[in-house]
């Protein structure tokens, strides 16, 4: 397959042999493996995008409430905060924080959302790409290319370590997240395939060890928390790869030590809710209080 990469290594000899970005390859890949046209599957990256812009409406616009009732009301906080004072992190971190925390509100309440990678990870990629578009006058079809370059990220992460919070940790689950939307952030800021991947290592080195303890077992608390600071993890990373910071441990070997920190991690911390916040006293009591 002309288009097909496994690695970040590959990846990036992709874009310079071809002299294409990396979202132009995901997306002749994808094409490719599914036997469409280029214009059939934006069209279904297309959904996604409409799906991950309609949480965000939601959570800011509607009063929502999660099933464990852990969360619920925060982007419109944070929203509120934003325009009755100046805000510690600056308008735009605010509104990403929002955007994130947002979409794991319509989650954990059951509504539609873009599982990107996971579930519990669900606000970063919206939260960056969404926020970043609207702030810096992108269009839909320039965020679409946004999301095409975060999974190529994602495909890699995927088959060479994991994206499972069960499997790997919570560094698994959002530290991907976080790496899949920096690189997308970069590309739309007109960053090149290299400072985009070097991004992505950014990300998941800055969480690289973080535990997956979700409050009686449900995706809403710490999860929602983590998605705000996955955000921030993304645009921090990808300010830094656009200033020319780049990461001094090549992507490929970032993911790998991160697979080996997560298969290292005692099942207690690995999504079971044995472990970190969900076993502390007040974690089990609200355990306790929601399945009685
Ligand atoms: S704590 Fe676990 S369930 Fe919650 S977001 Fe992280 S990986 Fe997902």
């Amino acid at each position: 397959m002309k288009y097909n990469f496994t690695s970040g290594a590959e990846l990036l000899e992709k874009c310079n042999e071809l002299k294409m970005p990396i979202h132009q390859i995901c997306l002749e890949r994808e094409a490719e493996l599914a036997g469409l046209s280029t214009e059939e599957v934006r069209e279904k990256m297309r959904v996604s995008l409409n799906i991950m812009k309609a949480a965000i409406e939601k959570a800011i616009e509607e009063d929502i409430k999660s099933m464990g009732g852990l969360i619920g009301g925060e982007a419109k906080k944070l929203t509120k905060y934003r325009g009755s004072s100046r805000t510690v992190c600056g308008e735009l971190m605010n509104k990403a924080m929002a955007a994130a925390m947002g979409t794991m509100e319509v989650n954990a309440s059951m509504g539609l959302i873009v599982a990107a990678p996971t579930a519990g990870s669900c606000g970063i990629l919206p939260g960056a790409v969404v926020t970043i578009g609207k702030e810096y006058g992108f269009n839909d079809e320039e965020m679409i290319d946004a999301l095409f370059t975060a999974s190529a990220i994602g495909v890699i992460i995927t088959r060479n370590a994991t994206v499972s919070g069960a499997e790997g940790g919570c560094q698994a689950e959002t530290g991907a997240a976080a790496a899949m939307a920096s690189a997308g952030v970069v590309e739309m800021m007109g960053g090149s395939p290299e400072q985009a991947i070097h991004a992505a290592s950014h990300c998941l080195q800055n969480v690289m060890g973080l535990v997956c303890d979700p409050i009686a077992g449900l995706v809403e608390a710490p999860c929602q928390g983590r998605n705000a600071i996955g955000v921030a993890n993304a645009l921090i990373s990808a300010e830094l790869c656009l200033a020319g910071i780049l990461n001094i441990i090549p992507f490929d070997e970032t993911v790998a030590a991160m697979y080996k920190v997560g298969k290292e991690l005692p099942m207690e911390l690995r999504e079971t809710a044995l472990g970190g916040v969900a076993a502390t006293c007040t974690g089990c009591s609200l355990t306790t209080k929601i399945f009685g």
